[in-house]
């Protein structure tokens, strides 16, 4: 099978070319001006931008969290992600207490059946011992080199002691761990403070858990991993000050790699005055505009790696769940869709990031940080044929009616985005066209290799 895709620009990031691809039995073959090649398939890609497939860094589909599950399993999940132009998604397989990572990544394998776009785990721990130490090397063994640490959570947290000690048996394996960084003590504390004087609603989410209480967290996982001789991984990142923590550390001479999401750039915590505002309560919440800002900033000097969604969608029944009381919703919201569109309009529109950037955040910085490049996150004769084709032309409002997501409820509801996902090629499979999904089920798991240092 041979698909020819003529006259687009291509957008690495290294810059921007005009050139055919030429694209067989699944790979990248051919990268040339005016390629005269014959192909069972030809895209017109005139006036489209074409990107190596986007890569997710932070999904949780088919989640349980004892009180519910997620509204997005795999099925779902992957099918939004692939109609937004994410080829690969890294979602969290969660080894929870009294299970073996094996477990874990059994059941995620299991979960992940009938994806529509690529999928790798990373592997999320709630306990740390030397059982689990030895479990690290079998993972590594099964195409797994990345890890979560949740400082908070009941039912997930480890202590600084934990982290430093994985943190230290995971580098020296060259496996790199990301870190959920919220100060758990101070968080509760201020729920118990704001419930005690009847601030229960959605109001007090961004209440509970202030900037300072991300920074103290960042500002500890810094010196941990300082002393632990590992980069390390800031999931989520989501205010100013956590971002100058980081900042830091790198000043230091530490390897620190840093992950933000669309909802931190974009939205912002006048949010919770809405009426359905359960719909933003998500761990870390929504800023202040500066915040965004900064943020912004931060990506157009580089000094972010990645950009995931946190996708992890309730439906408003399951929001309720938490009886309007903010410390009991269900924290998350949907957005595996959105992600390329967002960052294309209020990023790359507005000037605050070029194309090339672009490509560096939504796909090769990922691939490299994850183990993946340069088969994946770059367009190259000999990678996979993971393609993304973008449209920047038209203009369409974001709902959660016309997103793939199995979620009545969008924290993007009614925003405008610039440009459209027009195909996708997976594997050299044309599994979106004119925007619709062309075949589903084509994902498959990603091995992935240790990652590249590349902030070393
Ligand atoms: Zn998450």
């Amino acid at each position: 099978m041979r698909t020819l895709i003529q006259n687009g620009s291509l957008v690495r990031s290294t810059g921007i070319e005009q050139a055919d691809l030429l694209v067989e039995n699944g790979f990248i073959k051919r990268i040339a001006p005016d390629l005269a090649e014959t192909a069972d398939e030809i895209i017109d890609a005139r006036g489209k931008l074409v990107f190596a497939g986007f890569i997710d860094t932070h999904t949780h589909f088919d989640l349980d969290l004892g009180v519910t599950v997620t509204a997005d399993n795999f099925v779902t999940g992957t099918r939004a992600a692939i109609l937004g132009g994410t080829t690969t998604v890294l979602d969290f397989a969660t080894q929870d207490h009294g299970m073996t990572m094996q477990d874990a990544f059994d059941l995620w394998q299991k979960k992940a059946q009938g994806s529509s776009c690529n999928y790798g785990f990373h592997m999320a721990i709630s306990e740390w011992n030397g059982e689990h130490a030895a479990e690290v090397e079998r993972m590594v063994a099964q195409g797994v080199t990345s890890f979560k640490m949740y400082m908070v959570y009941d039912a997930m947290r480890l202590n600084d002691g934990e982290i430093y000690a994985a943190l230290k048996h995971m580098a020296a394996l060259g496996c790199i761990a990301g870190v959920h960084c919220e100060n758990y003590d101070i968080l509760n504390e201020r729920i118990h403070e704001l419930n005690s004087v009847g601030m229960r609603s959605p109001l007090g989410h961004p209440l509970s858990r202030p900037n300072e209480v991300e920074a103290e967290a960042v500002s500890r996982l810094m010196r941990i991993g300082q002393l632990a001789h590992s980069p390390v991984w800031v999931v989520h990142l989501s205010t100013q000050e956590g971002l100058e923590e980081a900042r830091r550390a790198r000043r230091r001479g530490q390897e620190v790699y840093l992950e933000t999401c669309p909802q931190y750039l974009v939205l912002d915590d006048t949010r919770y005055a809405e009426p359905d505002a359960e719909k933003y309560i998500m761990s870390p919440p929504l800023r202040k505009r500066a915040d965004g800002d900064a943020l912004l900033s931060a990506m157009t000097s580089g000094e972010i790696d990645v950009i995931g969604t946190d996708h992890c969608s309730f439906m408003m029944s399951q929001k309720a769940l938490g009886g309007g009381e903010f410390s009991k919703t269900p924290n998350g919201g949907a957005g595996v869709q959105n992600r390329a569109q967002l960052i294309y309009t209020y990023a790359v529109r507005t000037g605050r990031i070029t194309l090339p950037q672009m490509a560096s955040l939504l796909s090769e910085n990922a691939a490299k940080l994850f183990g993946m490049y340069p088969n994946r996150g770059s367009l190259a004769e000999g990678a996979e044929a993971d393609i993304t084709l973008y449209q920047p032309e038209g203009e369409s409002t974001i709902s959660f009616r016309t997103n793939a997501h199995h979620c009545d409820n969008s924290p993007y509801e009614g925003m405008k985005v610039l440009g459209s996902i027009s195909d996708v090629l997976l594997g050299g499979r044309l599994v979106v066209r004119d925007g619709k999904i062309a075949q589903e089920g084509k994902g498959r798991f990603v091995f992935r290799k240790p990652g590249q240092r590349y902030r070393t």
